[in-house]
């Protein structure tokens, strides 16, 4: 059994939920639903910022001639459905979940209220965030940072897809590239290694958010970096 006081942020991209293609791949879900579970099980008490990044960028959409905040909502609306999908597989477990979306949409969510949100935690709940900031020019990186700065997460877990940490250069492209088992905030941001975005990275260096990022992929691999196994690369100072 984990310390009863072990929270956690985790941050799940859009490409995740969307398995590489636009929309949803359920088994994926699933299967990261149930390492969730069997995580909160163990006494871990659970954040998670949901991207959306499988549905609409707003960067993207702007470049294709939408305007650019109009865009950015649209990416945040894709991050709700989302949240929903994964509250749906989460509860099919048996696992109790609330979803804060920060733009208000009562049918479907909570707003974003902080000390709710820890309250539900303290209570076996998962707390899923959706919308993001609410507030264009952000992405969800920078969300799931301030998101554990404000509602007392010890890390953020990043998971990521097709990588299973930080590498001292893109595994994909050069053979040489080891596995960092820690990098600095400095070196991953001066380095540009593909660990999060800049504004996010700097947020975490300001406050000394500790950030683990380790491949989604792995069976167990979910469970084991939300009750605090050390694997893939943990960014701090
Ligand atoms: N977004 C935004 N403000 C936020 C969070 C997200 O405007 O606070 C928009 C932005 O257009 C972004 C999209 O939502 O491209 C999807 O989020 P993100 O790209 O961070 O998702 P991920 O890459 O994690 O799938």
């Amino acid at each position: 059994m984990v310390s009863a006081q072990r929270r956690v942020l985790l941050k799940l991209s859009g490409e995740a939920f969307g398995g590489g293609s636009i929309g949803i791949d359920t088994q994926v879900i699933r299967r990261i639903s149930q390492e969730i579970h069997a995580a909160v099980n163990q006494g871990v008490q659970v954040g998670i910022v949901v991207g959306g990044g499988n549905f609409f960028r707003g960067a993207q959409l702007s470049q294709a001639g939408l305007e650019r905040s109009r865009a950015d909502y649209m990416g945040m609306l894709g991050t709700v459905m989302n949240c929903l999908a994964l509250q749906d597989f989460l509860e099919q477990e048996g696992q109790p979940t609330r979803v804060q979306t920060a733009i208000t949409m009562g049918q479907v969510a909570e707003p974003y209220i902080p000390l709710k949100a820890i309250r539900h935690m303290e209570k076996g709940r998962v707390v899923i965030f959706g919308a993001g900031a609410g507030m264009p020019y952000f992405s969800t990186d920078t969300v799931s940072i301030q998101r554990a700065l404000e509602i007392g997460c010890e890390e953020v877990l990043m998971g990521k897809n097709g990588v299973d940490g930080v590498y001292t250069a893109d595994p994909r492209k050069d053979e040489n590239a080891t596995l960092l088992e820690r990098v600095s905030y400095k070196r991953a941001l001066v380095d540009n290694l593909a660990v999060m975005d800049a504004s996010a990275l700097s947020m975490a260096r300001d406050n000394n958010m500790h950030i683990r990022v380790f491949g989604l992929e792995g069976a167990g691999n979910v469970t084991a970096a939300i009750i605090g196994e050390k694997l893939g690369t943990l960014v701090s100072n």
